[in-house]
């Protein structure tokens, strides 16, 4: 490996103890750009990787919020601003028991890159907190969100930092958001969110965004490879807001999906996934996936044991991770190869292991990799900032449009750096390189800050 990526990595890993998540998106990235910083001497003597791989400004936070019985819970809030080379820093807030600082950090470093890639002008953020909104009431989940906003108010605005949902954070969370910090501003300054409702600001297909464009990606991937989404099997890890708009796009593209999944087990429908179902037990009652099996008991549930999603086990053409980090290992890999799959589209932030990577990139597996394929969430969050600068809406159709052709754009720049840097067909490495390109670029542009 180049001398300035191997001095880099150890670097971060001597100034980042621990944080196994961050270091992971580190080295992923570094060992993919080694041609271009070859290449390029200046990015070392002007210490390109080190300026890159250390975040603008952490902020961590205390958020004490009062339950439906009286007690006081303190839970800790955080917002990363990683970079804002090409734009207000720009990213989701997830609020899950398990965020830590390495989660954050890592879902920042990730999200610079994403956001070059969408061609918008878009830095990189990511925060949240450790709270858990499953169970508890709409009240309590109003008095956490006032509280944590009642601290990250004075970091964001809309030509600051610019937060929006992620997981545990959909409509509900960020309305809640918006109202606390319109109340504190006094001032309607709509496009400090987004994911906004359509109410009050929000932009028509955001919701649907990451999940359609990510099957825009895979739809360009198997094009280019000779493949189409046609009558293609399907199977989909989670039932939250990515994975159930990433199953309605595959059905309008004529493929089946035949299994979906949450943090309990994940179900298994040979007749194809109903997906306005899932919908009604997701979305609308915040229910269990299991719940399926009493309008399908024909369906078969398999419950999570171990660190292998049941999920990985089921034959399918295309396996689109839609959970979270992590959630697919090498063993899943080989089982997912076995079993005949062809392409894997990652929905979710990193949600392969390094080694699962690896694995689908040596083994002719398509691998449309997380920074490139889920783009679209943050794309259309850029066209609902634009909105809102306009004081003005776009309709449906034409958003999505605007999504498809950004989906399209990503993919060729991913393909075209693949091609140029000898290695086709490896869209980690081409996402990653062409990324990388522009945002060095714009760090030369802008001197040493
Ligand atoms: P949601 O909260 O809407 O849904 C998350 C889904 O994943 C749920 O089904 C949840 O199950 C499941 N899940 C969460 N954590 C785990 C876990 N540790 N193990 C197994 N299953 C888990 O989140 P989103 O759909 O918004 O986000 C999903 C992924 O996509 C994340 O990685 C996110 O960063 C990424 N992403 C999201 C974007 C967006 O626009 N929303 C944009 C780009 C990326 P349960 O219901 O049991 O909690």
């Amino acid at each position: 490996m180049n001398e300035y990526i191997q001095r880099i990595i150890k670097l971060t890993e001597q100034k980042n103890p621990g944080e196994t998540e961050f270091l992971q998106s580190v080295k992923e990235v570094l060992g993919s750009i080694e041609e271009v910083v070859a290449a390029h001497k200046e990015y070392e003597e002007l210490s390109v990787l080190e300026r890159m791989t250390e975040p603008e400004r952490i902020i961590t936070f205390r958020v004490p919020w009062v339950n439906d019985e009286g007690k006081v819970i303190v839970n800790r809030g955080y917002r990363v601003q990683f970079s804002s080379l090409i734009g207000p820093y720009k990213g989701g807030l997830r609020f899950h028991p398990s965020v830590n600082q390495s989660i954050m950090k890592f879902l920042g470093f990730e999200q610079i890159f994403k956001n070059a890639l969408t061609g918008l002008p878009i830095g990189g953020a990511k925060g949240g907190s450790d709270f858990d909104p499953k169970g508890k009431s709409d009240n309590e989940v109003m008095r956490f969100c006032q509280s944590f906003m009642t601290e990250l108010y004075r970091h964001i605005g809309q030509d600051v930092d610019v937060p929006a949902g992620d997981i545990g954070v959909g409509a509900r969370e960020v309305g809640y958001l918006f109202g606390q910090y319109k109340r504190i501003k006094d001032a309607y300054e709509g496009g400090v969110l987004t994911g906004k409702d359509i109410c009050y600001g929000g932009s028509l297909a955001r919701k649907e965004a990451t999940g359609y464009g990510l099957m825009y990606f895979m739809r360009e991937m198997l094009n280019a490879h000779g493949h189409s989404l046609e009558n293609k099997i399907v199977t989909i890890s989670g039932s939250g807001n990515v994975a159930i708009y990433a199953c309605e796009k595959a059905y309008a593209f004529g493929a089946k999906v035949v299994a979906m999944s949450d943090s309990n087990g994940c179900i298994y429908d040979e007749n194809g996934i109903d997906i306005e179902l899932i919908k009604q037990i997701k979305e609308v009652r915040r229910g269990r996936i299991k719940e399926y099996l009493e309008v399908h008991p024909h369906a078969k549930y398999m419950e999570n044991t171990g660190e292998d999603s049941p999920v990985w086990t089921i034959k399918t053409d295309i396996a689109l991770p839609c959970a979270t980090q992590n959630e697919l290992t090498l063993n899943s890999a080989k089982i997912l190869k076995e079993n005949g799959c062809i392409a894997v589209g990652e929905g979710a932030n990193m949600p392969s292991t390094l080694e699962a990577m690896e694995y689908f990139i040596n083994n002719g597996i398509l691998l449309a990799p997380a920074k490139a394929a889920n783009a679209g969430g943050v794309a259309t969050s850029a066209i609902e900032m634009s909105q809102n600068s306009m004081r003005y809406y776009y309709t449906f159709e034409e958003v999505e449009s605007k999504l498809e052709q950004i989906m399209i754009n990503i993919f060729k720049s991913s393909y075209e750096a693949a091609n140029r840097y000898n290695c086709p067909g490896n869209y980690v490495k081409g996402a990653n390189i062409a990324a990388f390109r522009k945002l060095a670029d714009a760090m030369l542009a802008q001197g040493i800050v």
